[in-house]
């Protein structure tokens, strides 16, 4: 499937390298949506090998990002290295809504500690706040779960159902005037997923899923 004119797609890869480093910004206080406030953001996770989520969520989504340049597609990241802070997570979403995004994807890996915790899952605003967060987001979280289990990929058996999780306490979605969602890929602290999450062609394939079903949800 072709890109429309002018259909926008923002990706946005979870937390940044910068982070752990300064605690001071990424604790501060923002607002999330539904009148509460959450910190910035937070470190992220990481495999117990010490592959962080934050470097996984970027290599996905210059991944993802070729493959949707690849079809024609303009493709804006919310942020643009793997080094820096932030940005926070109400700007994460200002920058979906900003740039009119035709669908917007934050990507994630989990660090659940729970033995034999694993899978993917895919988290969507509920109940929706907008118009936006309701249809929309529920045809673009189901056909990421599709694509995800298209390719392989089993849906998380520790959380949500399967591999849908709906959220009231997410910033970054609850702010969301676009249709967004947030993929958690797998779970980091799982020893077989951790494999998959820190090898280039395991990223790969993740990519690959995402970017079809960004695909397919906006043809
Ligand atoms: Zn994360």
């Amino acid at each position: 499937m072709a890109a429309k004119p002018g259909q926008v797609v923002v990706l946005d890869p979870g937390h940044n390298g910068g982070n752990a480093a300064n605690p001071t910004a990424i604790n501060r206080q923002v607002p999330a949506g539904r009148g509460q406030t959450k910190e910035c953001d937070t470190t992220g996770t990481a495999t117990n090998a010490g592959y962080s989520e934050h470097a996984f969520t970027w290599d996905v989504s210059l991944r993802v990002r070729t493959a949707l340049t690849a079809k024609g597609y303009q493709v804006v990241l919310t942020r643009q290295d793997d080094t820096s802070v932030g940005p926070c997570v109400d700007e994460r979403a200002g920058i979906g809504n900003r740039a009119n995004a035709a669908a917007v994807v934050s990507i994630h890996a989990d660090g659940s500690l729970t033995s034999g915790a694993h899978g993917f899952h895919v988290a969507y605003p509920n109940p929706p706040v907008n118009a936006a967060q309701g249809a929309p987001t529920t045809r673009l979280a189901n056909t990421l779960r599709d694509a995800m289990v298209a390719a392989g990929f089993p849906t998380a058996n520790y959380i949500g159902s399967n591999g849908l999780d709906g959220r009231a306490d997410l910033a970054g979605l609850n702010l969301s005037e676009q249709p967004k969602v947030l993929v958690e890929c797998g779970n980091m602290r799982d020893s077989a997923e951790a494999s998959t999450l820190s090898s280039a062609e395991g990223r790969q394939r993740y990519a690959d899923a995402i970017a079809s079903a960004i695909a397919s949800y906006l043809g």
